[in-house]
This record gives structure tokens, sequence and C-alpha cells, in this order.
């Protein structure tokens, strides 16, 4: 057995420890571990733009190829001041494990630009889209490392970064990215899938735990495209949705918000509160502790950490965010009884209709929308009972689970490959 680390501070190594506690479980040789501790490569560039003022800005910008056993490279590209070379190294690990557990023949990236997107203009935001596809050109393409939305990142900002692709790099490239608006190669269903699969899964336990969906109260913190989504999805089927936030803060009631129209009102004004949305307004950190039956993080990484954890009251969390619990935390979680469905099987609809997205810019076909929706349905309901079936047979939690199915396919490819012996 390896030492167990010490408490992990940065999001890398928060990644390392709970993939140091699976590597002692799958039994890994010296050799694999060493594979799998590190990306493969580390792309860093400093791109700049002129800003509407005239003044040149210059932004730090990330790309980051975890592994690619098992095919490109895939993963988002973040616009966030807080996308660091450690953030971004620990998403990209994420992203290899994620395909991985839905099966996608794909491997594990993620991007970042270290800057404020809500102080840009769109312009200012298209020039930052273009500069960074110019700046990892080489890097990218359909059959090296495919791109797609992540945090504060839009199928039109992917469109302008198919465009620039094809114009420094290759004339036809539609699966170059993912994401992309439909007019553009985007696949149908793409901008509900991260939604849509934790959707799936959350209806599917509640199915094997024998809950009643209307008697179930739900918080879900983060109102950009996936919380937003998943609140409506929610609604819709008859959860009680109790809670929602965006970055500003969030707002309560115990009787249910309506998700369609806090949507309107963050239209209007820009945040998720106002007259229209009702409730009593919360910050962000209140809205973690609420009581409710289940809690969806569906905003930022290390929200719910040694801090806070004791304090959880639901009993189920599903991780739309990538990241949002540290390993300290789910130790916590763990002995109070909380079942914590792990980011790289709750939010993977997101990459697997990506995968379609790609699999028809590759083919020229275009899939209906329902086709889109039962293959989904199918790949996250296998992922969930190969990821339930390994917990417990390994008597492990769901996220150690989802970390070995993962893992375990990565090192199988590395095997026959003979990268490893
Ligand atoms: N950014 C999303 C994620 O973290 C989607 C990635 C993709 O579609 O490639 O899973």
């Amino acid at each position: 057995m390896a030492p167990s680390l010490p408490t992990a501070h940065t999001p890398y190594q928060r990644f390392q420890k709970n993939l140091a506690e699976v590597m002692d479980y799958l039994e890994l040789s010296a050799a694999e571990r060493k594979l799998l501790d590190r990306p493969q490569l580390i792309h860093k560039k400093e791109i700049s733009i002129v800003r509407d003022n005239g003044k040149k800005q210059t932004f730090p910008a990330f790309r980051i190829q975890f592994n690619n056993a098992r095919g490109p490279y895939k993963g988002g590209i973040r616009f966030h001041p807080l996308a660091d070379e450690d953030e971004v190294k620990a998403l990209a690990a994420l992203m290899a494990i994620k395909t991985a557990v839905v099966g996608i023949p794909m491997g594990g990236a993620k991007g970042g630009v270290q800057c404020n997107p809500k102080e840009l203009s769109r312009k200012e935001l298209e020039a930052v889209s273009r500069a960074y596809v110019r700046a990892f050109a080489d890097h990218i393409g359909t059959d090296i490392d495919v791109p797609a939305p992540d945090v504060n990142t839009t199928p039109e900002i992917m469109a302008w970064m198919r465009d620039e692709f094809e114009k420094v790099k290759e004339p036809y490239a539609p699966g170059m990215i993912t994401g992309k608006p439909l007019a553009y190669g985007g696949s149908l269903g793409r901008d509900t899938a991260t939604a849509r699969g934790g959707f799936f899964i959350l209806n599917e336990l509640v199915k094997m735990e024998k809950l009643h969906k209307k008697k179930l109260k739900v918080a879900v913190q983060g109102f950009g495209n996936a919380g937003a989504t998943m609140a409506r999805f929610l609604h819709e089927a008859g959860f009680t949705v109790v809670a929602v936030s965006d970055s500003k803060g969030g707002i309560y009631n115990p009787k249910g918000v309506d998700p369609v129209r806090v949507g309107k009102t963050k239209e209007e004004t820009g945040s998720v509160f106002g007259k229209t949305s009702g409730g009593k307004v919360i910050t962000n950190e209140e809205l973690l502790e609420l009581p409710c039956d289940i809690l969806i993080p569906a905003a930022l990484d290390n929200v719910i950490n040694v801090g806070n954890a004791k304090n959880i009251k639901a009993k189920y969390i599903l991780e739309l965010a990538n990241g949002p619990t540290t390993p300290e935390a789910d130790a916590i979680l763990e002995k109070k009884g909380i079942v914590v469905i792990p980011d790289v099987l709750a939010n993977a609809g997101g990459v697997t209709v990506s995968y379609f997205e790609w699999s028809q810019g590759r083919s020229g076909e275009q899939w209906t929308a329902d086709d889109v929706d039962e293959r989904l349905h199918r790949i996250m309901h296998a992922s969930y009972k190969a990821v339930r079936d390994e917990a417990k047979k390994g008597k492990i939690s769901h996220r150690m689970a989802a970390f070995a199915v993962g893992v375990g396919r990565i090192v199988e490819t590395m095997r026959v490959r003979g990268w490893v012996r």
C-alpha cells in the first residue's frame, strides 16, 4: 500500500488523492501508476487581444492533454479567473476517467483561459476565442484533441473557434470541436445533454431506492447551462425544486420555485432573484446546507469541503459540476450515510452527446432528437449500472467505483497497446 497522501489543497492534489486510492484498489503496477499520475502533455500560452478601448491585454491560456489511450483527447474549455494550470490539469484528468466510465472511444483533456468573461464585450470574447484556437491549432483537431464548451463558454464561442480553425488549419473540420450551434455542425440534444444525463441517473436512483419523486425536495447550486436545465427537467417531472442559485446568490422556497420563471428573471435582471422568482434570498453557502433530499452542485469545484460537509442535510448528492466535493468532505459524507453520485458519472451526458456530435461530423449523418435521447439514455443507464455493481462488489463509494471502472478501462487499453507490460 502506498502511504496515504497528506491533506489535498489544490484541485490536482484532490484528484491524486482519489486516484491513489483507486490505484491501490486495482492493484496497479508501478509502471501503470506512473502513466496515470500526470498528464501526457501540458500546453501553455499567453494569448493577447486588443480591448475595445484600444489597449492590448494578455491572458494565460492552457490546453492540458491527460490521456489518449482510448481515443482522441476530449474536453471543454473554460473561461474563468480561477482557471490556472493546476485546476485545468485536474479537470483534464477527470475527463479521461469520464469518457472511460461512459465507454466512448475518447481520451481526456481540458482547456482554460484565465480571464473574467463577465468583464469582456462580445467582440472581446470573440477575439479571445479565436486567439485561443490560433495558439493551440497544432495540438487540436478531429483525430487529435476535440474541445467543447465548459464554464462560461457557449455554442457561439464554439462556432468562432471552428471558424478560426478552418481559416488557419483545415478548410472543413466539423469534427474538431463539439457543442457547436445547430446551424454550424451541432447535434440536436447537445445543449441539454449534461442535465439530461444527470436526470436519467437520478430517475434510476429514485427507482432503485424506491423513493417517490413527488415527495423529493431538490436544491440546485448553479444556474448555468447544466443547473438551469436540470432544475427545469426536475420541475417538469414532479420533483420540488426548493432552491436555485447563480454566482451572485440564490433563492429558497420550501414549497418550490418555478425554474422557468427564475430563468426569465435572470434574463431580465442578470440574477436569479427578483420579484417574479419568489422565495427568500440566500447565499450559495446557505443553499448547500438547506433541508432537502437531493443536493445538486452544478457550478464550480471545491464547494463541499471540510468546512460544510458536516452540515449537509441532503441524503443524496448528484455532482453536475466537476470536482465539487473534496476527498476530506467525501469521508465525512460517507460517515453520515450520504450517497454521492460523482461528477465522472453524473455529468457525463455532456461529453457523451459531444461524442455523438463528433461522430455525426465525421460521417455526415444527422441524427434525430429521439435518436440522441435514446442512445444517451442507454449509455447513462449502462454506465450507472457498471458503477453500482462495482460499488457493491468492492464495498466502496460510488466515486471510488466510478474511478475504478474508468481507470480500469484506461489501463486495459494501455496494456493491449503495449504501453505498459
Ligand atoms: N465540459 C463538459 C464536461 O466537463 C463537456 C466536455 C465535452 O463535451 O467534451 O464534461
